[in-house]
């Protein structure tokens, strides 16, 4: 790929995005600063703990946050600039251009509409087709995202579906639009495992037969594991680490990334091991203390963690992309150290010192660890 087809290719591209909602508690700072690229055909999945700014992130892109909200920086879909744009011009940017799929299928579908009639819809809406031909349409989209019997499906209510197949009508819907990028806040996250799968597969379908670029928001970072190209991980409304699939996988550099990793099930560990929860909470964004957010919950945090924090830079060793940026970013001070640390070991209520790389020495201000295991508290120091 030549440089400059790369930059063509960025369909959807982020840029220093802040968002700020004054409350009477005071000003929560939701998003403190997100860039991602999104190019032509790719997946970029989105992980990060509960509030830590991905859906207001997503929603600041899609035009949807409320009035008080005071948002900063750049959100450009092509060549054209969204932030600013009226509603009037964002409704001709959502669904055709982006659609959005979130957690409830029902905040999409209609209720008192057959589900053929609200497929239909999306389908006249982007094509100048006779409503015969729409209708033939959404029973051809009902069945590419596996909907049993799609010919009858079409002309029953979405109550009449179950959760899973609600959102595969979903999809279904976004791909009648024939958006060029898709945004997947946590689609699958009210859904039982089983069902997951299913709906992953239908999201991929759509992906595939659209050739749109998806951003897959999820908090758990099994989900994206087998779905995503590129992975950002986020904490406190920022990016703390994005990198390819294999970069946050098996090289992560960010303690971060790591404890979650560590608190995801393994099918290539032994079955006794138990998993390895980072304890403690995200911060209050009201009143974020200077420094790594993360420090409070960091087993590696030393005291400039506690001042500086730090900007997400490219970590030693990282490939390139076609337009010679580094591909592997990581926000820690410490994150050549992090390579290669095992997750349970870092993370598990019996880390001491001697567990510890001597070089990282005692954890300043270290939270209480609770070891499940024996019911004794250990702390990190
Ligand atoms: P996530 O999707 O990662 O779980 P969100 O993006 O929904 O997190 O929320 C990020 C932060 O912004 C949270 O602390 C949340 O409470 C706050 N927030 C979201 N919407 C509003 C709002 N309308 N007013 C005030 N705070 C908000
Ligand atoms: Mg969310």
């Amino acid at each position: 790929m030549t440089q400059s087809a790369t930059a063509t290719d960025t369909v959807l591209s982020v840029r220093d995005l802040t968002v700020d909602f004054p409350t009477g508690d005071g000003v929560v700072h939701a998003v403190r600063g997100v860039s991602y690229e999104l190019r032509s055909g790719e997946v970029l999945g989105i992980v990060g703990e509960s509030g830590s700014g991905k859906s207001v992130t997503s929603m600041a892109v899609m035009g949807l946050l409320p009035k008080t909200a005071r948002i900063a920086g750049s959100v450009r879909f092509r060549d054209e600039e969204l932030l600013g744009l009226t509603d009037k011009e964002m409704t001709r940017v959502r669904g055709s251009k982006i659609a959005m799929i979130f957690q409830d299928p029902m905040t999409s579908l209609n209720p008192v509409y057959k589900i053929g009639y609200q497929l239909a819809e999306a389908v006249l809406a982007h094509n100048d087709v006779s409503r015969q031909t729409a209708r033939r349409r959404a029973v051809e989209l009902l069945d590419l995202v596996n909907i049993p019997q799609p010919d009858k499906r079409v002309d029953q209510y979405p109550h009449e579906f179950s959760g899973g197949m609600r959102q595969r009508v979903v999809i279904a819907i976004a791909m009648a639009n024939d958006p060029d990028v898709i945004i997947a806040d946590e689609p699958t996250t009210a859904l039982d495992v089983t069902v997951q799968a299913q709906v992953l597969e239908s999201l991929r379908a759509a992906q595939r037969e659209t050739g749109a670029a998806m951003v897959l928001i999820t908090h758990d970072l099994g989900v994206v594991a087998g779905q995503a190209d590129r992975v950002l991980v986020m904490y406190a409304g920022k990016p703390v680490e994005i990198g390819t699939v294999e970069d946050i996988y098996y090289n992560p550099r960010m303690p971060y990334t790591l404890g979650l990793l560590g608190s995801l099930p393994r099918l290539d560990k032994r079955e006794q091991e138990r998993l390895t929860p980072i304890q403690g909470g995200p911060p209050s964004l009201v009143n974020l203390p200077p420094g790594c957010p993360f420090t409070p919950r960091c087993p590696l945090a030393q005291e400039i963690c506690q001042t500086r924090e730090p900007d997400l830079e490219p970590v030693d060793g990282s490939g390139f992309t076609a337009a010679g940026l580094r591909i592997h970013l990581s926000a820690c001070h410490f994150k050549e150290q992090v390579a290669r640390q095992d997750p349970a070991d870092l993370f598990t209520a019996t880390a001491t010192d001697a567990t510890l790389p001597a070089e990282f020495g005692a954890a300043p201000g270290a939270v209480e660890i609770v070891d499940n295991n024996n019911g004794t508290e250990d702390e990190i120091r």
